[in-house]
């Protein structure tokens, strides 16, 4: 019993592991559930394929056995026989026919169990003629019997080879049956029967096994190659639906083949009409006139498209829906099996947004905002390309500068806002006058610059300049007023003035320098002296620091004289600078660099105390004029300088007069009309300088405490010409007269300009005709000898009478 339960436990065991092994043979052992039901459909179908043939063989062989048989075997065995295998046929025919109606995707376990079992019952059904009538059989039938059960295997192992459970089975049953059909009729003669029948059996059952691992990894490789075209539909789907890019792929001869729908929709054109035109043509704009970045963009694509490597993010712009999109393009080349070129495959990207935002920061660091024009670093990297890297030689062109006149003035008094106005108007005027590949820039404030590239003589340099200024000859007009803006403009030339970028800039500078110190809307070309003046300038600056302290200035003193009365009312205080080299400097070379650097402070402070000081010594009638710029007031106590200045010396305020320019009145007009009051209430008097050269208005004259007028040299020198001085000196001396303000006139030279000054009820006069500026110990000689203007001309007969 023991054993016995031993012996059917281990056969259970090895039937286990053959089943498992002939389960690996096709592949379903380790696939998952769903595609181990489909391929064991697949298995039943390959089986069910051949049931016509297997039907008409089974029921050919069964009834030869019985009309063979008739006589020898009983009818009714023959006939029950005969009834079973029509009743599995009819099962087999069954399954068939279903198949046939509606081919199953999947088959359980279970039906492959029952095709098994089916081929078990089958081959057990073909074992009776072998065990049953072949041992009684004659011999001729025995042979029958030995050949339909050979052929029947044979056949069998091939029909069932793709359930290879049911081959085995049916293969081994039916050589089990025959050998032990042969071996009971004469184990000695049949011997050679049996190996036979073996040897087939096996040899069946190698080539069934065979092919159904062929059809196993067949089905495995089908359903692999299924899943991944699937998983890559699924993939593709996805992405053209969710994301912005597309898919694109050409023939060799550049047309589209698969369009996606969303593609089409996005060109707004169906998707025969994209396939219909070369793929680059899609880019060429319909026409349209393509800008030098986008041309660039589309010869790239195109030298990219006539060598079959890949390329990744080409750029490149096209037309959408009248709007104009740049995409960016990757792809692969396709090659055909000869290996020849037959199209691309690649991806498209939207990336018009990123390619704004790109531009719009770099538009914003590279320009202007208020002008559009390059700003400071774009310009200096632009000035880069004047040494192209690795060239020895600078490329020739004209540096320019400008920077606008009093451009101070018009924001001053016309507000910011008009003052940005002018700076976009005068920007847009330049613009109109240069070429094309010329960088204009807006180095920050008023100030401009130029780089004009292959200009390379002082004549094509000049000419530009010209044309430049005249762009400034008629005014500018912001909310009805007309402002009239000029301009100065320093010119350098590379490589003539510098072959690189700092030099030719500071070189632009200096000679941009000059041209403001020249005067209004003018332009000068660097020279090689202002670059000495300069350094003059910056040692001078150095020696400024220290001059106050060496006590190197010293006042001279310009009498003024009461026209109509004919004597000596007062004198201007006018600092010199006694430079230990360079001798005595005049104030317009240092007060500039003075009020620049704020030295004028200190300095106009020891001014107002000297000249205090000195006048004290004089009669009591006699004041003393002052110059106080405009820095002073912005920096430093005037009120209170001016106070200790009166007490220290002890001189009567109403003797003292400060003279200011009309640039005070205009920069910070409240505070300034408060110092002025303050000091108009100490008595002080308030001269005007310079008056009609600047951009004060009659608001001004009127709101500020004025005592006094000084008439510009520049109209009384034009007094007797055909320039019409006459008419503005005297349209002056009314208009202090209705404001009941004095007059002095300033430089008057020639005896005609006094008379015609007199003629015009000026109250003052000024000028190398009465006496040059004075040293201190001259003033008592000046005024003992003052005996009126007849005396002086009586006295000397010359024009101009000079003295110190
Ligand atoms: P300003 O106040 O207009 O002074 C008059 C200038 O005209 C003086 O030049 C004077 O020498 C000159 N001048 C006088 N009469 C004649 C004439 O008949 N013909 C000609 N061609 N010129 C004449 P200066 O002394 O060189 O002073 C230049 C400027 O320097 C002054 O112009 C004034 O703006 C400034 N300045 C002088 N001293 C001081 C000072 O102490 N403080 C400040 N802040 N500025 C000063
Ligand atoms: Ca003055
Ligand atoms: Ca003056």
């Amino acid at each position: 019993m023991r054993t016995n339960g031993i012996a059917s436990a281990s056969t259970a065991g090895i039937a286990a592991r053959l089943n498992r092994w002939l389960d690996d043979v096709i592949g379903t052992a380790d696939a998952d559930a769903h595609l181990a039901a489909r391929i064991r459909a697949q298995q039943l179908r390959s089986v069910l394929r051949f049931a016509p043939l297997t039907l008409t063989a089974n029921l050919f062989n069964a009834l030869l056995i019985v009309f063979v048989f008739w006589d020898s075997e009983p009818p009714w065995v023959l006939l029950l026989w005969l009834a079973a295998l029509t009743v599995a046929m009819r099962s087999t025919l069954r399954a068939w026919r279903r198949d046939q109606a509606s081919p199953p995707a999947r088959a359980s376990e279970r039906a492959i169990r029952r095709a098994v079992l089916h081929a078990g019952v089958l081959a057990l059904l073909w074992s009776v003629p072998s065990l049953l009538f072949f041992t009684r059989a004659e011999a001729d039938s025995a042979l029958l019997v030995t050949l339909i059960s050979g052929g029947m295997m044979c056949a069998g192992s091939f029909v069932l080879a793709n359930i290879p459970r049911a081959a085995v089975l049916y293969v081994l049953l039916l050589c089990a049956s025959s050998s032990l059909a042969f071996v009971v009729d004469h184990p000695v003669r049949n011997l050679d029967l049996v190996v036979l029948m073996n040897f087939y059996a096996a040899l069946a059952l190698a080539c069934a096994i065979a092919s159904a691992r062929t059809f196993g990894a067949r089905l495995l490789a089908e359903a692999e190659a299924e899943r991944q075209k699937q998983l890559v539909g699924l993939l593709l789907h996805d992405f053209e639906a969710h994301s912005s890019d597309w898919l694109w792929d050409t023939d060799r001869n550049g047309f589209l083949q698969h369009v996606s729908a969303r593609l089409a929709e996005t060109f707004g054109r169906s998707l025969d009409e994209l396939r219909a035109q070369p793929f680059i043509e899609l880019f060429a704009q319909g026409g349209r006139d393509m800008n030098e970045a986008e041309r660039d963009a589309l010869s790239a694509l195109a030298a990219h498209l006539m060598q079959p490597v890949p390329f990744r993010d080409v750029q490149v712009a096209l037309v959408v829906e009248g709007e104009q999109r740049w995409w960016a393009l990757t792809a692969k080349p396709l090659f055909d099996e000869g290996g020849l070129h037959a199209g691309w495959r690649g991806v498209c990207s939207d990336i018009t947004d990123s390619r704004r935002a790109a531009l719009e920061m770099s538009t914003l660091a590279n320009f202007d905002s208020l002008t559009g024009l390059a700003n400071r670093h774009h310009f200096r990297n632009q000035l880069a390309a004047i040494r192209p890297p690795g060239s020895e030689e600078a490329r020739p062109c004209a540096l320019y500068f400008f920077d606008l006149d009093d451009f101070k003035n018009v924001n001053d008094s016309l507000g910011h806002a008009a003052g940005d106005r002018v700076l976009q108007l005068v920007s847009q005027r330049l613009q109109e006058r240069i070429r094309a590949g010329d960088v204009l820039s807006r180095l920050g404030g008023d100030e401009f610059a130029l780089i004009c590239w292959g200009c390379r003589t002082p004549e094509c340099a000049a000419e530009l300049a010209q044309r430049l200024l005249d762009s400034f000859t008629s005014p500018v007009v912001i909310d009805g007023v007309s402002v009239q803006i000029g301009s100065s403009i320093g010119i350098a030339l590379a490589p003539q003035h510098g072959g690189d970028p700092d030099a030719l800039l500071k070189n632009a500078d200096m000679a941009l320098y000059a041209a403001k110190a020249a005067g209004r809307n003018t332009w000068r070309f660097f020279e090689q002296d202002m670059d000495e003046r300069a350094r003059r300038r910056l040692s001078m600056h150095s020696d400024l620091l220290g001059a106050l302290e060496r006590d190197e200035f010293e006042l001279h003193y310009q009498p003024q004289i009461h026209m109509r009365r004919g004597r000596v009312a007062g004198f201007e205080a006018l600092i010199r600078w006694r430079h230990p080299q360079r001798g005595l400097v005049s104030p317009g070379e240092f007060i500039p660099l003075a009020e620049e650097t704020g030295l004028i402070v200190p300095i106009g402070r020891w001014a107002l105390e000297q000249a205090c000081r000195a006048a004290v010594r004089w009669p009591d009638d006699m004041h003393v004029a002052v110059n106080v710029s405009a820095v002073q007031f912005a920096r430093g106590a005037v009120v209170e300088v001016v106070r200790d200045a009166l007490a220290q010396s002890g001189l009567a305020p109403d003797r003292l007069e400060i003279e200011v320019t009309e640039s005070l009145l205009i920069h910070d007009s409240a505070a300034a009309r408060d110092t002025l009051s303050a000091l108009r209430a100490l008595g002080i008097g308030i001269a005007l300088d310079d008056f009609g050269t600047g951009y004060s208005s009659l608001a001004y004259l009127r709101s500020f405490p004025m005592t006094k007028l000084k008439i510009d040299r520049s109209f009384v020198t034009s007094l007797n010409s055909e320039e019409g001085g006459g008419a503005i000196v005297r349209a002056i001396i009314n208009l202090a007269e209705a404001l009941r303000l004095d007059t002095t006139a300033e430089g008057v030279e020639t005896a005609a300009e006094w008379a015609a000054l007199a003629g015009k009820d000026c109250t003052y006069a000024q000028g190398y005709l009465m006496s040059r500026p004075l040293p201190e110990p001259q003033i008592a000689v000046f005024i003992d000898g003052w005996r009126g203007l007849d005396a002086v001309q009586a006295e000397d007969s010359r024009p101009l009478r000079a003295v110190g």
